[in-house]
């Protein structure tokens, strides 16, 4: 089928919620994708951090399948082996207590919403301005951009936004908070670091209000900062977090990880989702997990994000180069980012992400090399001269 009667479909088919980049996309390895006309393209955004091991990874495609041809679903009435290994490895890995499985970011937030409010009944939910945390109207409540929740008032009561400092968090967080959720890099606000203090803070007031410090890891998580779980270099640990995007190595799972403290909170019968956790998806976040769980990949993920950053400085145009591991943002001196992302498709063959009127953010695969990099900034490089 030809993009253009792709294009004729959609119009009269698909609710218009998406703004669609002009090329059909039927193929993908590792870092790279292929168009229905045979065109290559270098993917820097693995599906805005989803496919963070490179498209079709053999171990993760291999798990899929084995699980696929035994079983593909059950629902939580029944027990499956790859979902408790699976929350067992979320569990070891990060905060020591219990997961609830979903199937994407915003349901994880959702998820920590509702244990913070189970464990404060009737108790606020703060979050910080320039926040994302998904679509649904709870999440959304939470997501504290006016473009993005003013057409869907009134919206859940009960939450409120403030600046991600060390003195607004300790100002709004008091005896009715029931959890302060936080990114710690804002991604789809343009790759923007919490700072440390302000964490400090957050942890601090959290514990004088005995409110829920609930970090929001869907970007940052799986590798995506160099290290498997962002939070542990910070150096403050959150009483829950929630993780989706890249969880699944490509297919849509997302989790809820407590720490001990929060554990039992949410009792049988308050919450539960059809899908969650099946087999399938299970296997494939096992399979992933077990390779991105590796100090060497997670090592060189900071040394690439090093060298992407440092290259990125050299070009003209270029300024407020920021992030950590490969997950990077840039400003433009000059220029519309999303016409820079059009013309990096079309001359280029380059994918790369626009968070902002003057922002690219990229997001490649955490298996590059350091050829893929020096490839990526030739590219950028061409279409900034
Ligand atoms: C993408 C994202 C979400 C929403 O995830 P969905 O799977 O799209 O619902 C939530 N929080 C953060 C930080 C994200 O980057």
């Amino acid at each position: 089928m030809s993009l253009s009667e792709l294009q004729r479909l959609e119009a009269a088919h698909v609710i218009g919620t998406y703004a669609r980049l002009p090329v059909e996309i039927v193929r993908g390895e590792g870092p790279w994708v292929w168009d229905d006309g045979g065109t290559r393209y270098l993917d820097l955004l693995c599906g805005i951090s989803v496919t963070n091991l490179g498209h079709c990874h053999p171990a993760v495609v291999e798990a899929i399948r084995d699980q696929a041809g035994r079983l593909m679903h059950v629902s939580n009435l029944f027990y499956t082996e790859p979902a408790m290994r699976l929350a067992e490895r979320l569990s070891t890995s990060s905060l020591g207590g219990k997961v609830f499985f979903c199937n994407s970011g915003a349901e994880a937030n959702e998820a920590a919403i509702k244990l913070a409010r189970r464990a404060k009944a009737g108790g606020d939910v703060i979050s910080a301005t320039g926040g994302f945390h998904g679509r649904t109207l709870g999440a959304l409540s939470a997501t504290a951009q006016e473009s993005k929740q003013a057409p869907f008032a009134p919206l859940v009561p009960g939450f409120r936004a403030v600046a991600p400092t060390a003195d607004a968090i300790t100002a709004a967080v008091g005896a009715n908070t029931a959890a302060l959720l936080v990114e710690l890099i804002q991604g789809e606000s343009g790759v923007h670091e919490t700072p440390p203090d302000a964490l400090a803070a957050a942890r601090e007031a959290c514990d004088r209000h005995g409110a829920a410090l609930i970090f929001d890891e869907v970007q940052t998580g799986m590798g995506r900062t160099g290290a498997l779980w962002a939070y542990t270099e910070t150096g403050v640990v959150p009483d829950a977090m929630t993780v989706a995007k890249a969880l699944g190595g490509g297919l849509p799972i997302g989790a809820l990880i407590t720490g001990e403290r929060f554990e039992d909170v949410l009792q049988p019968g308050d919450h539960g989702s059809t899908f969650a956790g099946g087999p399938v998806v299970a296997a494939a976040a096992l399979a992933a997990l077990e390779i991105t769980d590796d100090p060497e990949l997670l090592a060189r993920v900071r040394d690439l994000g090093e060298r992407l950053r440092a290259g990125l400085e050299e070009l003209p145009g270029v300024v407020n180069v920021r992030g950590r591991g490969l997950m990077v943002g840039f400003d433009l001196e000059h220029g519309s980012a999303s016409a820079l992302v059009l013309r990096a498709l079309a001359e280029q063959h380059l994918v790369m992400n626009a968070t902002g009127p003057a922002t690219i953010r990229l997001l490649p695969a955490l298996t590059i090399d350091e050829t893929i990099v020096d490839d990526a900034l030739a590219r950028i490089g061409r279409l900034l001269h």
